[in-house]
């Protein structure tokens, strides 16, 4: 250790600084490198300066407590450290110092040896080589090099310099004091030359120098001995060391063959295993699948069996139905015979329903196409409380007469159709305009109106009450309820439309808006046939819906006015209904139109009495009645010119006024002799109306012709019933023969397509048969491959077991061997 300090006179000490062997001489300087001040502490009567005077360096600090620290043990426990780090004291009196240096290893407490290894150079002479704190004290405990002698010349200076060997220096403390001079005889020194390394070696001047020669070359000599062995140790060395790494490597390399066969053991012993494991994942699908095909098999069978059977069962079937088949075809025949029977029935059907239809007509034609009823009201109690008496004499009403009192005992008979006194209801008048209801039906145009003074019963009778209702209602209950005794032969699709005339204006009062001010017009579609355009058409199936619509339109009636009564009584409602029915036997199809009239009161106002809008409104209904009164007339009179355009109403009814249609009027009149005016009026215009004037007491008419007529009615309706018999026979018979060749046709129809399912079935079946054949074909062909892969992958398993097992041998032969080599190898070495 001493060796690495290169001044004479300075030494090593392996503790702490203490009071004892130093204080004795007061420092010039103490510098506590790293630290702070440290002030007299204990028994040390000691000021250290705090760390100063330097350049370069770190300062390092633990609080790890310093062993064999001595009196002053934090001098240690703080350093400064690092490269390029130098000291340097300036204003030094000229003189000899001796200078104490502390150090410690406080940083790399760890060690290890060698890791921090430093020069000291004092004015630039190295005083200390090589220095490893470390590895003289260890960690945390004090080193420190004493007495190294300083000379400081004119400039006052004392450098001190540590550099790096290696890692950085480091340093606790430095302690300089001043040191006593030295004689000069002890100073001076003389230089001896080594002759083994060339080094200049001190030697005092007092020492001998032949002693000093002699003691080198015997020196010298030894060192030659120690060189001679010292290379003889080293080729050994050289060589046992040659051995060691030949036998590492060798050792080396059979480890690593050892490792390659572990490895791959390894790698064979886990292809093994997956194996087995796929072997056996195989097995058990493959005893699944067994089962599920045994299974399959199984039901397939018994598949196959049923179907056997069921096929034998077709086939009898087949056998039998194909044995019918002449029973078939004679079924056919005779159905065949009977289709043509019911064809000719029909046909003949037909001419009896056209035949039916034209004595109908002819009936009604001998009636009167146009005809009259007159009906009378009961005298309402305000008259009676007025006094007023009946007017009327109703005594011949049977026979359509009626005689009216004028004034005094003068009277005038009046001849109608029919003639209703007060006594009769609702149902009585119904049931003679209801025979106009099957002409309707039967494709004929039909118009009923209500003619008369206001209050005489026009509504009253054409629409009548909820409890006690008129012709309107009546009329389409009848047409639906022959619509429905006719559903077999005949289709009807019944729509219906309401519409007002007032002052020449049409207003549809079936609109949905009560604002629609839209101008409805009259436009003939085909000869003689007049239509609405943009008119509400209901469309109604049954009465209920009838009932519902004449309410809509009455309301929508009432609505259009302040005054209901007022407003109805000076205007016109029309009730339309189109019938359009198609016969199912020939395909016929026909329309009729059914006028239901509730016309203006025809009243007469006195023209002083009224003025303005009034006058217009009484204008208008005189020219429209007038209007129809022409028009009837004209029709009776077969005129050539029928002036149907002379009003909106005429206009309305022109295809429904003459020709094949039939018109009915109703001519209303008040019992009261107040009204006898209006009462001869309206009767009067009634007349003219049927075409037939009668004489003021007595009857216009000839009786004989009267007579021939009524002859020719009465053998009309009994021809007319005869053929109606005849033809409900005829109907009746061809029901039957009907029902019956349906019933065959059925029987046939049903045998065919049993026939017709037998075979498609036994065919299917067959099918199914070959299918499940071949499917079992299938299966089996799929069981045997499938046993064949497993027989191939027992036997694959099987080669690899053995290979493994060969592999297992040689590898634990080989290693035995391996051993067996080295352990020889090293016995030997
Ligand atoms: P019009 O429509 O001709 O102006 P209405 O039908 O309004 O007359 O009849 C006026 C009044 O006379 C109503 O109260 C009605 O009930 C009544 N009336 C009319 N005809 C008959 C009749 N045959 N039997 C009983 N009351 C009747
Ligand atoms: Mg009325």
């Amino acid at each position: 250790m001493d060796s690495m300090l290169c001044v004479s006179g300075s030494r090593l000490i392996q503790s702490g600084l203490t009071n004892t062997n130093h204080f004795k001489e007061r420092p010039v300087i103490f510098v506590n490198a790293g630290g702070g001040p440290i002030k007299k502490e204990g028994n040390i009567n000691l000021d250290i300066d705090k760390d100063c005077c330097f350049e370069g360096g770190d300062v390092i600090r633990t609080d790890e407590s310093i062993i064999n620290g001595g009196d002053i043990p934090s001098v240690y426990q703080s350093a400064r450290f690092g490269t390029n780090l130098n000291y340097k004291f300036n204003g030094m009196p000229v003189g000899e110092y001796l200078v104490d240096l502390h150090f410690a290893e406080i940083v790399y407490t760890n060690g290890p040896k060698g890791m921090r290894v430093f020069d000291v150079f004092i004015q630039e002479e190295k005083v200390i080589s090589e220095l490893d704190v470390y590895s003289i004290v260890g960690a945390n405990k004090p080193l420190q090099v004493v007495d190294v002698r300083v000379s400081v010349g004119e400039d006052g200076v004392i450098f001190m310099r540590f550099d790096g060997v290696v890692g950085s220096p480091i340093v606790s403390g430095i302690y300089i004091k001043q040191a006593t001079e030295l004689p000069k005889s002890t100073v001076k020194k003389e230089l001896l030359l080594c002759n083994n390394c060339s080094a200049e070696v001190k030697a005092s001047s007092d020492q001998n120098r032949v002693t000093r020669t002699n003691s080198l070359a015997k020196y010298e000599k030894k060192i030659e001995e120690l060189k001679a062995q010292c290379q003889l140790k080293t080729d050994e060395c050289h060589e046992a060391w040659m051995s060691l790494t030949a036998a590492n490597e060798e050792l080396e390399k059979i480890r690593m063959e050892l490792d390659n066969r572990f490895f791959s053991n390894m790698q064979l012993d886990q292809a093994i295993q997956k194996q087995k494991t796929e072997l056996r994942d195989v097995s058990r699908r493959y005893e699944c699948d067994k089962k599920l095909w045994v299974a399959a098999i199984g039901d397939l069978k018994k598949k196959m069996k049923m179907m056997k059977i069921e096929h034998s069962q077709l086939s009898d079937a087949a056998h039998g139905c194909v044995n019918n088949i002449p029973e078939f075809n004679k079924m056919i025949t005779a159905v065949q015979v009977i289709v043509a029977q019911h064809e000719d029935l029909r046909l003949k059907l037909n001419e009896e329903q056209a035949k039916s239809k034209k004595l109908y007509n002819q009936a009604q034609e001998a009636k009167g196409n146009i005809r009259v009823f007159c009906r009378c009201r009961p005298l309402t109690k305000e008259e009676i409380s007025n006094g007023c008496q009946t007017a009327v004499d109703f005594s011949a009403a049977k026979d359509g007469d009626l005689t009216v009192i004028t004034s005094g005992s003068t009277k005038k008979i009046f001849k109608f159709d029919r003639v209703y006194s007060p006594k009769d209801d609702q149902v009585d008048v119904f049931a003679d305009a209801s025979a106009l209801v099957t002409s309707v039906l039967d494709g004929y145009n039909v118009c009923m109106f209500a003619y008369g003074q206001t209050g005489t019963g026009k509504t009253f009778t054409m629409e009548g009450t909820e409890q006690n209702r008129g012709v309107n209602y009546r009329t389409l209950h009848q047409l639906f309820k022959i619509a429905e005794e006719r559903k077999e032969t005949v289709t009807y699709d019944i729509s219906v439309s309401v519409l007002e005339v007032y002052n020449e204006q049409i207003r549809d009062l079936l609109a949905t808006s009560t604002t629609t001010t839209k101008r409805l017009d009259i436009k003939q579609v085909s000869d003689g046939v007049q239509h609405v355009p943009g008119i509400v058409e209901a469309k109604v199936e049954n009465i209920k819906q009838v009932w519902d619509v004449l309410q809509a339109g009455s309301n929508a009636r009432a609505v259009g006015s302040n005054n209901v009564n007022e407003r109805s009584s000076r205007s016109h409602c029309m009730l339309r209904t189109m019938v359009r029915a198609k016969n199912l036997v020939n395909d016929e199809c026909t329309m009729s139109k059914l006028w239901l009239v509730d016309l203006a009161g025809s009243e007469r106002l006195a023209k002083t009495e009224v003025q303005g809008e009034r006058l217009k409104e009484a204008q208008n209904i005189n020219r429209s009645l007038s209007a129809l009164g022409d028009v009837i007339s004209c029709l009776a009179n077969k005129s050539s010119h029928i002036p149907y355009r002379n009003s909106k109403l005429t206009h309305l009814l022109q295809d429904s006024l003459g020709g094949d249609s039939k018109t009915l009027m109703l001519v209303q009149i008040s019992p009261s002799d107040h009204d006898i005016g209006e009462t001869l009026s309206s009767l009067n215009f009634a007349t003219r109306v049927r075409g037939v004037e009668l004489g003021p007491a007595k009857k216009q008419i000839d009786m004989g012709e009267l007579q021939k007529f009524k002859t020719m009615l009465d053998k009309a309706k009994q021809e007319l019933r005869s053929k109606d018999d005849a033809m409900r026979k005829l109907e009746e018979g061809f029901q039957n023969v009907d029902g019956k060749a349906k019933v065959k046709d059925q029987l046939f129809k049903n045998q065919q397509e049993r026939v017709h399912e037998l075979e498609s079935q036994l065919a299917s079946k067959t099918d199914l048969c070959r299918q499940l054949e071949k499917q079992l074909l299938q299966l089996s062909e799929g069981k045997k491959e499938k046993e064949e892969i497993c027989s191939n992958f027992q036997q694959k398993v099987n080669e690899l077991e053995k290979k493994l097992k060969e592999q297992e041998e040689a590898a634990s032969m080989n290693l035995h061997f391996k051993v067996l080599t080295i352990c020889t190898y090293y016995r030997k070495f």
